[in-house]
């Protein structure tokens, strides 16, 4: 259920709705809208008596939130999520690119896509430090020392970092280097890491499960959300569907049926997606075109030689020349670029 206050309510009155909630032992989420402000009640609706909340001068209706995932309702923010990482707004009108390597293989690979991404307009640098490989023989990353790389160079750019963490335990040591923790799509379901980075505070970006409904993904950043944690965008990276010919298929519709559904910003990823090189930049142009808010790019100065997803890792110059179509769309869309 959610409580729409009426506009001008006094802080005390808010106060009252906020007391009366504790009371019956109910969690409130409040949400400050430019007009509205709205309070998520989560928890046992039946102990509060009959015109408990009605009857307080301040509510203006209560609305049942039939859906499973509440907090992540549209009807919880209805103006939609912006919200800021280190001074840099993701949400709104203004799109945001993130890309690097899959993963970080030493300074200076990082470094040649980072100069580029920097001067295309990307304000995140992504990177795997802990990647999470189908099989125990493959790379699996740099763990650490990756990290301390990816903080070096985005230090270097004025970049933000972006960065999956596969493990609660490895949240404390990641946060002095991580400005937004990714989720990965394996992870997706993984309650109890979704609650530790919630808890965490810190931005997460939540990828889609490889057969995750979007229902199912919306319940999953609930569990992020209802620790406290709103900063959280929601990564189409493609489902297993029957096709063959790419990685996964873009669930392209996923980005207006989560702007019905949600609130939160939404960024495709169509590296992992396609996993062909090939067909990122068209994939790229239909996200923005279908309202994403931003794209996440695999970018590697030499993907053949790339020790993961060499397949997909497209180069600096053809990353800049996807930037300047996306700024192409962004304008007739009118949605504003970086600059
Ligand atoms: C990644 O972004 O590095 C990654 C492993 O992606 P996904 O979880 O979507 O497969
Ligand atoms: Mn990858």
């Amino acid at each position: 259920m959610i409580i729409v206050v009426k506009p001008g309510a006094s802080r005390d009155q808010v106060e009252k709705i906020l007391g009366t909630l504790e009371q019956f032992h109910l969690k409130a989420h409040v949400s400050e809208g430019a007009e509205r402000l709205i309070i998520g009640v989560i928890g046992d609706k039946s102990r509060l008596p009959p015109g408990a909340l009605e009857l307080l001068p301040a509510v203006e209706k209560l609305v049942p939130i039939m859906e499973s995932y509440k907090l992540a309702s549209r009807a919880f923010r209805p103006e939609g999520t912006a919200f800021e990482v280190k001074g840099v707004r993701i949400g709104g009108t203004e799109l945001t690119m993130m890309a690097g390597p899959c993963a970080v293989e030493s300074e200076e690979q990082v470094d040649s896509v980072a100069r580029v991404i920097t001067s295309c307009g990307a304000r995140f640098l992504r990177g795997g430090a802990y990647k999470p490989r189908t099989t125990p023989y493959s790379f699996q990353g740099l763990e650490k020392e990756g990290l301390r790389i990816l903080r070096t160079v985005a230090d270097r750019y004025n970049l933000l970092v972006i960065s999956e963490i596969t493990s609660e335990n490895d949240i404390d040591y990641a946060s002095d280097y991580i400005d937004i923790i990714q989720i990965g799509a394996r992870n997706a379901q993984n309650f109890r890491l979704l609650s530790a980075v919630g808890k965490s505070g810190i931005p997460v970006m939540l990828k889609r499960g490889i057969a995750e409904t979007i229902d199912e993904w919306l319940g999953s950043v609930e569990y992020i959300m209802s620790e406290g944690n709103y900063k959280i965008i929601m990564c189409e990276r493609g489902i297993r569907t029957f096709e063959t010919s790419t990685r996964s298929t873009l669930d392209i519709s996923a980005v207006p049926v989560l702007k019905s559904k949600t609130h939160l910003p939404v960024i495709v990823d169509p590296s992992h997606a396609s996993g062909k090189a090939q067909y990122v930049r068209p994939l790229s142009l239909a996200a923005i075109a279908a309202g994403a808010d931003g794209l996440i790019i695999e970018v590697h100065p030499n993907p053949i030689c790339a020790l993961s997803d060499a397949a997909q890792q497209i180069t600096p110059d053809e990353y800049r020349v996807i930037a300047d179509e996306v700024k192409a769309i962004a304008e007739i869309i009118k949605r504003t670029y970086p600059q």
